[in-house]
């Protein structure tokens, strides 16, 4: 097995990302995370965060955003709606 690399940087604003705890939250949808650390863009600067308010409220006139993740124990990648600017920062993993 090779060992995860945690220190990422966010590819939309450069800023290093959190570590966050996946299996905490419950999305619905099937939108469940098979694993239970990932790494999440805390940046309120980051462009991905900043255009998804205009984005959502546009396609689906929900007020909110997005934040984007990586997962480095799977490759994944992609975003987590947020419904204010505090959300999901309840578990960032303080190191
Ligand atoms: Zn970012």
């Amino acid at each position: 097995m090779t060992e995860i690399n945690w220190d990422k940087e966010c590819p939309h604003c450069g800023v290093k990302m959190n570590k966050w705890w996946a299996n905490s939250n419950e999305f619905g949808d099937g939108l469940g995370f098979c694993t239970s650390v990932m790494l999440v863009c805390f940046n309120d600067a980051c462009p991905m965060y900043v255009k998804g308010w205009n984005s959502l409220f546009d396609h689906y006139r929900r007020i909110g955003s997005v934040r984007y993740f990586y997962s480095p124990e799977d490759g994944d990648s992609g975003v987590l709606p947020v419904a204010h600017k505090d959300a999901l920062r309840g578990d960032i993993i303080k190191e």
